[in-house]
C-alpha cells in the first residue's frame, strides 16, 4: 500500500500525469521489488517511466544504458526540468570534458543522482566499471535492448559486454531490459545475453490502431511523394530512403518545388544534425527527409506521416520508423514505396558481408518482401511478425489492403495437400522448393530429393505461382506452418497445423493483387514526357507565340522552344513562378513572355475544368549539373570558351552544346567577350540580322543563306547563342 500510495504521489508530483498508461504500474512495482523484468512495448507506449519513476523512489544510483547520446542528453534535460535540480541526472558518455566527468562523479558519490546515463561504449572503459563499483547501484535500466540482437535492425556489438560488466559491478543487481521491438526471436536473444530468464514479462499490444499502413508500387515515386505533401500541407512528416545520396537528392527536390525539407544522415556534422532536428521539433521545417539514423528518442508527437521512399530492410525497421507517427493518437499515415529493383540493391548490398550475416539479411529481407506483396491486411501481417494474433475485422479499414476489393479463394483442399507434404517430407523446405515442386519446375534441389517423382509434382501447374505465393503466406499467417528464420526460413508444421490436417474445415484466404510495376528509381522521372499532351492547348500556345513574336519583332523560337510548349501542355503552369518550373523557360523568360501565356492556360483549365493537382508541376534537378553552374561562373569571369573547355576536360564541340542548353533552359549570359575575338563585327551583325528573320533556328539554313565559305559551322553555333541569350532571356 505504501509503495502504491507514494507511485502515484510520484507520477503526479514529478511527470505532471493522472493515471498509468499500460503496463506501467505493474512493471515500475516489479523493479522496485527488485525483481528482472522485461518491458516489450511499442515505440511510444511510455516506457521510459518504467525506469525513470522507481530510480527517483529507490536508494542508489540507476544506471541507464542508452545507444543514442542525442538521446541521453534529451531525457536528463526533461528530468532536471521536472526536478528542478541538475544534480538529479547526469551522464556519462565521450562528449565530456574532464572537469564535466568530475563533476558527475562527485554527484553520484554525494547521493544527489537518481539517473546515471551511459553509453555502452563508456560502461566498458576500466575507470568506469571502477568507479560504479565503488557507488550504490539500485538498478540498472538496458533501453533499446533489441540492440544486443543480431536479429534485431539495429545490432551494436558493445550491447552484448553489458552482462559481464554488471557482473563486474556488483551481485544481484536487478536488470530491467525495455524494447519496442521485439520478434520472439529477439526477445530470447536478449533473455539469454542478458542472463535474464526469470525476469518477469510484460509485453503490450503492438497494434498501433490510429495508423493507416499503405505500401504502393514505386512508380513516379518523387512525383507521388510532392502531391503527398502537398495535399497535406501544414503537417509534419518523415521520409526515409536508405542512402545518403538519396536523402541529399530528395530533400532538394523538394525544396525546388516549394516544400520546405532538410536532409539529415550520419554523414553531416552533428551541430547540423542537431540544428535539423530542433527545426523540425519547432516546425520550422516541414519534412525530414532521413536515413534510418533519424528519429530515435525524438519525441515529436504529432508526426502526420512517415514515407519510406525505399523499401526498409527489415520488419522491425518498417515498424520502429512507421511507430514515429501518430504517436499522439492522432492521425498517422505510413507510406511505402516498394520495388523489385530495391530489393536487388539491398540483396547486392548483402553479397559483400560474411556468409551468415548475409543469410540472416536474406531471411529478414524476404518477411518485408512477402509483406508489401501480400494483399491480407497490412495490420494483421505486422502483428503476426511480432507474434501476436490478430483479427483483421479490428483494422477497421485502416489499411489499403482492407480497402481494396479483394479476391477469394475456398483454400482447404489445397492447403491441405501443402500441409501433407511437409507432414510427409519433414520440416526441410523453404517456401520457395515446396512451391517449385506445385508448380512442377525442377532444379537441382528438387531432384536431388527426388520431389521431381513426387506425386504432388506439377500438381498445381496452372494455378501459377502467385496462386501459391498467396496461399503459403496465409498458412503462415495462419499459424499452420512456422518459418525458421535461424535456418534459411525453412517451414516447419505447427500444432495447430497437425490439428488442421486431422480435423480440416473450409477456410478461404486471399488471392495477392500483383502490385504494378514499378518503373526507373529516378528523380527524371517526373520530366517533360510524363503524360500526354493537350494538342487543342498546343495550338493555341503556338498562336500566341507567333503573335508575341509578331509584336517584339523576334522569331517564335526566341519566345520559347517547342519542347517547352509541349510541357506546359502537360504541366498547365497558371501563375509566372510555376512557369518558371518549366523546362527551358527559366526566370528571365517567364518574366519577359509569359505573361500573356499563363493567362491563356488560366482560362482554359478554367473552361475546361482540368484538375491540375492530379499533374503536379514536379520541378527535377537533373538539368541544374555541377559542370553547367561552373561553366556559367567561368563564362561571368570572362574566361575564353576554349579555355573553358579544355579545363573541364571536354571538347570545344561539346562544350558549344553545354552552352547551348543553358541557354535553351531560359539562363541569360554574355558571351559576348569571346565572340568579339572570334568574330569581326560586321560579321556578327550580318548573323545576328540573318536570325531576326529567320522562320527556324536551324544552323544549316543559315549556313546556306550566308555561305559556307566565310562561316564556320561553330561561328553560327556561337552567333546563335549570343542572339538567343540577349533576345530570348
Ligand atoms: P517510448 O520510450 O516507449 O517510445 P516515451 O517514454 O517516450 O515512450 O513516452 C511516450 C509519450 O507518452 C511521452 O510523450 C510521454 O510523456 C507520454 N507518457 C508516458 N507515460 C504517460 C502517462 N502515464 N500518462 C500520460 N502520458 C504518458
Ligand atoms: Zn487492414
Amino acid at each position: 500500500m505504501e509503495i502504491e500510495k507514494s507511485l502515484y504521489d510520484n507520477l503526479q508530483s514529478f511527470f505532471g500525469f493522472d493515471a498509468f498508461k499500460g503496463d506501467q504500474e505493474a512493471i515500475i512495482t516489479n523493479i522496485l521489488n527488485k525483481k528482472d523484468t522485461f518491458v516489450i512495448m511499442p515505440t511510444g507506449g511510455g516506457k521510459s517511466i518504467c525506469y525513470q519513476l522507481p530510480a527517483l523512489m529507490s536508494e542508489g544510483t540507476a544506471i541507464v544504458i542508452s545507444p543514442l547520446i542525442a538521446l541521453m542528453k534529451n531525457q536528463v534535460d526533461q528530468l532536471r526540468a521536472f526536478g528542478g535540480t541538475d544534480s538529479i541526472a547526469h551522464f556519462l558518455n565521450s562528449s565530456l570534458t574532464k572537469g564535466e566527468i568530475a563533476r558527475v562523479k562527485e554527484d553520484v558519490t554525494a547521493g544527489k543522482t537518481k539517473l546515471l546515463y551511459v553509453a555502452p561504449e563508456s560502461l566498458s572503459k576500466e575507470d568506469n566499471v571502477q568507479f560504479l563499483r565503488s557507488i550504490m547501484v539500485s538498478f540498472v535500466a538496458v533501453d533499446e535492448a533489441h540492440c544486443i540482437s543480431e536479429w534485431g535492425h539495429d545490432f551494436r556489438p558493445e550491447y552484448r559486454k553489458i552482462r559481464s560488466i554488471i557482473n563486474e559491478i556488483g551481485d544481484d543487481i536487478p536488470i530491467i531490459a525495455l524494447t519496442a521491438t521485439a520478434t520472439p526471436k529477439v526477445q530470447s536473444d536478449i533473455r539469454k545475453n542478458l542472463q535474464m530468464n526469470d525476469a518477469t514479462l510484460f509485453k503490450s499490444s503492438f497494434n498501433r490502431s490510429n495508423l493507416f499502413y499503405e505500401v504502393k508500387s514505386k512508380k513516379n515515386v518523387v512525383k507521388e511523394i510532392v502531391k503527398f505533401i502537398k495535399n497535406n500541407a501544414g503537417k509534419t512528416g518523415i521520409i526515409y530512403c536508405l542512402s545518403r545520396k538519396k536523402v541529399e537528392e530528395i530533400a532538394e527536390v523538394l525544396n525546388i518545388n516549394g516544400i520546405k525539407a532538410l536532409p539529415y544522415h550520419a554523414g553531416l556534422d552533428a551541430k547540423t544534425r542537431a540544428e535539423t532536428q530542433d527545426k523540425f521539433l519547432m516546425e520550422d521545417v516541414e519534412v525530414i527527409v532521413a536515413t534510418i539514423a533519424f528519429g530515435m528518442g525524438i519525441d515529436k508527437p504529432d508526426v502526420r506521416y512517415v514515407i519510406h521512399h525505399d523499401i526498409p530492410k527489415s520488419m522491425e525497421g518498417y515498424y520502429q520508423e512507421t511507430g514515429r507517427a501518430g504517436r499522439d493518437g492522432g492521425e498517422g499515415v505510413c507510406l511505402a514505396f516498394y520495388s523489385k529493383k530495391d530489393v536487388d540493391k539491398l540483396t547486392k548490398f548483402m553479397k559483400d558481408k560474411p556468409v551468415s550475416e548475409r543469410e540472416i539479411g536474406t531471411q529478414i529481407l524476404k518477411e518485408v518482401i512477402d509483406y508489401s506483396e501480400s494483399s491480407v491486411c497490412r495490420r494483421k501481417q505486422i502483428l503476426h511478425y511480432f507474434g501476436e494474433k490478430f483479427d483483421e475485422t479490428g483494422c477497421n479499414n485502416m489499411c489499403d489492403n482492407c480497402r481494396s476489393a479483394k479476391t477469394y479463394f475456398e483454400a482447404e483442399g489445397d492447403l491441405l495437400k501443402v500441409l501433407g507434404f511437409i507432414k510427409q517430407e519433414g520440416n526441410k523446405f523453404d517456401d520457395h522448393h515446396i512451391i517449385n515442386v506445385f508448380l512442377g519446375q525442377n532444379n537441382q534441389p528438387i531432384s536431388s530429393y527426388k520431389h521431381d517423382t513426387h506425386n504432388l509434382f506439377g500438381y498445381g501447374k496452372e494455378l501459377g505461382l502467385n496462386y501459391w505465393n498467396s496461399l503459403l503466406r496465409q498458412a503462415e499467417l495462419s499459424d499452420f506452418i512456422k518459418k525458421d528464420i535461424d535456418h534459411y526460413g525453412l517451414l516447419a508444421l505447427t500444432e495447430d497445423g497437425i490439428k488442421y490436417i486431422n480435423n480440416p474445415y473450409a477456410i478461404k484466404y486471399v488471392l495477392n493483387r500483383p502490385l504494378e510495376n514499378s518503373d526507373e528509381d529516378s528523380i527524371d522521372d517526373a520530366g517533360p514526357s510524363s503524360g500526354a499532351l493537350d494538342t487543342e492547348l498546343l495550338k493555341m500556345l503556338k498562336d500566341q507565340r507567333k503573335k508575341i513574336a509578331k509584336q517584339k519583332s523576334l522569331p517564335p523560337f526566341v519566345i520559347f522552344q517547342d519542347p517547352a510548349l509541349d510541357e506546359m501542355c502537360t504541366h498547365y503552369p497558371v501563375t509566372i513562378d510555376e512557369l518558371k518550373q518549366i523546362h527551358g523557360v527559366g526566370s528571365g523568360k517567364a518574366i519577359k513572355f509569359g505573361a500573356s501565356f499563363v493567362e491563356l492556360i488560366k482560362n482554359y483549365v478554367e473552361e475546361k475544368g482540368i484538375d491540375r493537382a492530379q499533374d503536379l508541376v514536379v520541378k527535377s534537378t537533373a538539368n541544374r549539373s555541377a559542370l553547367k553552374v561552373s561553366i556559367i561562373q567561368n563564362i561571368d569571369r570572362k574566361i575564353g570558351l576554349d579555355d573553358i573547355a579544355s579545363s573541364k576536360g571536354i571538347s570545344y564541340e561539346d562544350l558549344l552544346k553545354e552552352v547551348e542548353s543553358i541557354v535553351y533552359s531560359g539562363t541569360k549570359i554574355n558571351i559576348g567577350y569571346f565572340v568579339d575575338e572570334m568574330i569581326d563585327q560586321d560579321r556578327q551583325d550580318e548573323v545576328f540580322d540573318y536570325f531576326k528573320s529567320a522562320e527556324v533556328d536551324s544552323i544549316k539554313l543559315a549556313l546556306a543563306e550566308l555561305g559556307e565559305e566565310d562561316y564556320t559551322y561553330e561561328d553560327i553555333q556561337l552567333m546563335r547563342i549570343k542572339f538567343l541569350s540577349e533576345l530570348g532571356n
